[in-house]
């Protein structure tokens, strides 16, 4: 890469593309809508920044091409991601299941290390900046804005994220340009988002959080499957279990899809070991189901599989047993959509990998151009997958090979 590049984005991928390619020695402009860098990774995590996880690998994404996702995280994984935040002064820790934090356990104190680091660095920043044009010619690009003059530059990374959050920013608008620059846009749609369902039978349980296992069908087609936390809304779930199952579902507007959630996924051996042992006794069934479901299930799903509420033990016969534990292992969910850009994480389609050299992402269809970030067509889970993403992409396109 020649010593300038131009930068639009000033989100974890834009932010580390900056980084690297100034500590590589060029000049670089970082431009960004917002009046201050990093506004998305500000909210990530609840304000604490889920920043990567210690698991992460290309089979965890929903990439079309997994190989060209793995070139991505040889080249910059978790160990090159954890020394880089602590090069700019952000030290992190893992949770047992390997989700890893700030130990400041804040958002704030990681924009406040980025916005430290490219003032260190002397990256130029246009804040306040939001590109609505940008056209191509011999030597190089015009990058336009919506009040000021036009910008120009030879080396240009488009890291303008996705659709995701529009509040935050990010709303897909340079995709129609990177369509007519040359590249293939697959429409956008929410990932990691909330379901909305129909909640008429749960209503009950509105604010109870629990985890389960998760499995998406359409028909009778297992289509997903996942087990992880989630909480039961006036409008449907919400919480990391579902929110990975939902870019399927944006996949499939209109279509008949359903859930089975099974919160017994660990402790079937054991309810029903207990259940063995109070068989004879006046024990309370719901008591009993409380010993692994949180209070306020065992009566709605006494009352759905039409039990009395205060049903005993030795009360339970041989045929209803298993009509109890087929109900609890696939509590029924119909799905009627997700709660959309608004409130998802990310979005899904955008730029398709293929269209980009997984070396530096560099665009294979404009010469000059550079793409990374959410602006490409890869979504993660939750679990600080997606920023991984974000800043790998970042840190390969700003190394300049
Ligand atoms: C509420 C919430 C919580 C999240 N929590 C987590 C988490 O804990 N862990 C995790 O891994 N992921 C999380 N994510 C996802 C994560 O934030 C994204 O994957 C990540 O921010 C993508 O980085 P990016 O740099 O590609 O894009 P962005 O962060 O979206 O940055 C793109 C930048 O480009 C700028 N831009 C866009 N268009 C223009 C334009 N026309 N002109 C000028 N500038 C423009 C935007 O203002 C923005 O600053 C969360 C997302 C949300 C919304």
């Amino acid at each position: 890469m020649s010593n300038k590049l131009t930068i639009i984005g000033a989100g974890p991928a834009g932010m580390t593309a900056a980084l690297f390619a100034a500590r590589g020695g060029a000049q670089v402009t970082l431009i960004d809508g917002n009046p201050m860098v990093g506004r998305k990774l500000l909210v990530t995590g609840a304000g604490r920044a889920n920043l990567t996880n210690r698991e992460v690998n290309a089979s965890r994404y929903t990439c079309a091409d997994l190989a060209w996702l793995e070139r991505v995280f040889a080249r910059f994984g978790f160990v090159e991601l954890t020394a880089f935040l602590e090069s700019i002064g952000v030290l992190t820790y893992c949770t047992h299941d390997g989700w890893c934090y700030p130990l400041s356990e804040s958002a704030q104190t990681v924009v406040d290390a980025f916005a430290a680091a490219l003032n260190e660095a002397g990256v130029r920043l246009l804040l306040d900046h939001k590109v609505t044009s940008i056209r191509n010619n011999a030597s190089g690009f015009e990058i336009g804005f919506k009040t000021q003059r036009p910008h120009t530059c030879g080396n240009l990374l488009v890291a303008a994220g996705g659709s995701a959050y529009p509040t935050l920013g990010s709303r897909g608008q340079l995709f129609p340009i990177l369509q007519s620059l040359g590249h293939t846009v697959i429409p956008p749609r929410p990932a990691l988002a909330p379901l909305t369902c129909d909640m008429t039978p749960w209503q009950a349980l509105q604010g109870v959080r629990l985890d389960a296992n998760v499995r998406l069908y359409e028909g009778s087609q297992l289509l997903a499957e996942t087990t992880g936390n989630l909480i039961f809304t006036a409008w449907g779930l919400n919480g990391p279990a579902v929110m990975d199952l939902s870019h399927h579902v944006s996949a499939r507007p209109g279509d008949d899809l359903r859930l089975e959630l099974n919160p017994l996924f660990a402790s079937e051996d054991a309810l029903r070991a207990l259940l063995r042992e109070k068989r004879g006794s006046p024990t309370p069934l719901a008591v009993l189901l409380g010993a692994v479901l949180p209070p306020k299930v065992p009566p709605l799903v006494l009352k759905m599989a039409g039990f009395a509420p205060d049903m005993l033990c030795n009360q339970l016969s041989d045929k209803a047993l298993p009509y109890l534990f087929a109900l609890l292992t696939a509590l029924p969910f119909t799905v009627t959509g997700t709660r959309g850009f608004e409130f998802c994480q990310v979005s899904a389609g955008g730029v398709p990998v293929n269209e980009v050299d997984a070396l530096n992402m560099r665009s294979l269809k404009v010469p000059n151009l550079l793409l990374a970030g959410e602006t490409l067509d890869v979504v993660g889970p939750c679990g600080g997958y997606n920023l991984h993403f974000a800043f790998a992409t970042g840190a390969i396109a700003g190394s300049g090979e």
